[in-house]
């Protein structure tokens, strides 16, 4: 086992590394921008050095920085956490060169499955079925068309490069396709640096399910079922649970099989996630791979009983996994809303300023990762996640019960936040029938006369 850990990363999650290295008797190494100072990673981990100016670009994503701060701390691994570095395979294979292990899966992984359409390609061959549309990037408005031609509209522009929902576009035209043919590329340009695109159909009353693995070095991998990903806005999640309503054991076993042959057939390694969409007849089709460590991991861990954060740094030093399939037995149910500093009210504004008055919620069931606290900055450099309230009960009309009970005990002033949208969606009935689909919270915000 590792004696020293950089975390390369900041916010909820840094802190949730710390605390997993603690528990494995790891000593810990923060990095931080000019503005972090004052956060909590800072205060929590053993050593803290300051890596450059509030942007990530100079900080966070600032490679030679980090890689200096793991040599001077003399670091034994690196953990990219989510976001920032964690799926770049060109900073996995510098740390390798540097004699520093990253704590993830190999450069060859993040490659295969960093390009959507690679990764579109790899899993057809391993069998999984995937989502009809191009088998190559869209170059001309001509390909375009004929491609749309050939799998029917709607269809939805994808950039290959794509991540946290951005460089999207959904067509339901030829006229609409080609005006937004040129916008996807430029946008995805602008966001991932390549203007890659390509097209697939797009499914409507569709569910986000995604399949969690966990692979050592040797070849050995399981799943951990599945979380519910559906409650989206503007294709990013808000709400994320684990069991679905909409998936038995059968179903489970089916689509956890696919996630565990599409993974071997990329030799993968460490925590990673299989994204599918589910349709209304229970056809699943894979859409993505994410080679990290995702926000949305707690709820996996509160209905398996597996410390994701604390396989991840095993597996990385060389242990196996010791579980198999049938030792892993889903139990109960567990919920995650993400807590934004957005102003629900008046669109998702981003709603960044300093906490004066901050109450968080406790008691049975409730699990509260978070790096705010009273007098905590919220800079508007970064993403607006101030924290994960995770419920977990017996059932799923109790974690939704613990849910609200844990959302009205949340206060946080004097910014805004999505607690009350979270409040609005644990009341409404077909949310809490499960009877949910991607666009269920477009619909949900139109019903009273809101956005979209
Ligand atoms: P990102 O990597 O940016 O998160 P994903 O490929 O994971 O992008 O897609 C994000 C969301 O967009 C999905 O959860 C789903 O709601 C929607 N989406 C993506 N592809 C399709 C599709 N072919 N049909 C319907 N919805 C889709």
């Amino acid at each position: 086992m590792f004696s020293k850990v950089l975390i390369a990363n900041r916010g909820e999650i840094a802190l949730r590394i710390i605390r997993a290295c603690r528990e494995l008797g790891i000593r810990t190494v923060a990095v931080f921008s000019e503005v972090d100072r004052d956060s909590l990673h800072v205060r929590f981990a053993d050593e803290a050095i300051c890596i450059g100016q509030a942007p990530s670009s100079s900080s966070y994503l600032n490679i030679p920085a980090i890689i200096s701060a793991a040599e001077i701390a003399d670091v034994e691994a690196i953990h990219p956490g989510y976001g920032f570095l964690a799926e770049n395979p060109h900073f996995a294979e510098i740390c390798e060169s540097c004699k520093i292990t990253f704590i993830g899966p190999t450069p060859e992984n993040m490659r295969l499955m960093g390009d959507k359409m690679t990764a579109r390609s790899m899993m057809h061959k391993a069998g999984l079925p995937i989502v009809p549309g191009s088998t190559s990037i869209i170059r001309s408005k001509e390909e375009a068309l004929k491609t749309a031609k050939s799998i029917g509209y709607p269809v939805i522009i994808k950039a290959a490069a794509g991540g946290g929902g951005k460089g999207m576009r959904v067509c339901h035209n030829d006229l609409t396709l080609i005006s937004s043919l040129m916008t996807a590329q430029a946008e995805a340009d602008a966001n991932f640096g390549n203007p890659d695109v390509y097209i697939e159909k797009y499914i409507e009353k569709t569910r986000h399910i995604e399949i969690q693995i966990l692979a050592d070095k040797y070849g050995h991998m399981i799943h951990l079922g599945e979380r519910d990903c559906s409650i989206q806005r503007r294709h990013q999640k808000l709400l994320e649970e684990s069991p679905s309503v909409a998936i038995n054991n059968k179903l489970r076993r089916r689509i956890g099989e696919m996630a565990l042959r599409g993974s071997k057939s990329v030799n993968y390694v460490s925590a990673g996630t299989i994204e599918f969409l589910l349709d209304e007849n229970n056809n699943f089709y894979f859409m993505e791979m994410n080679t990290r460590i995702q926000v949305e991991h707690p709820v996996t861990e509160m209905v398996s009983g597996v410390d994701l954060i604390k396989s991840q740094i095993r597996i990385a030093s060389g242990e196996r996994i010791r579980l198999h399939q049938d030792d892993i037995q889903l139990r109960g149910s567990s919920i995650e809303c993400r807590i934004n500093a957005e102003d629900f009210q008046n669109n998702f504004m981003p709603s960044p300023g300093k906490i004066e008055s901050l109450i968080l919620p406790g008691g049975p069931g409730i699990r509260v990762d978070t790096h705010i606290y009273p007098g905590y900055e919220i800079s508007p450099y970064y993403d607006s996640l101030v924290a994960k309230l995770i419920s977990y009960a017996n059932t799923r009309d109790e974690a939704i019960k613990v849910m609200q009970r844990g959302l009205s005990e949340f206060h946080i002033a004097p910014i805004k936040t999505t607690i009350p949208f979270h409040l609005r969606l644990m009341e409404h009935p077909l949310f809490l029938k499960g009877e949910v689909s991607t666009h269920f919270v477009q619909e949900m915000l139109k019903e009273k006369g809101g956005e979209e």
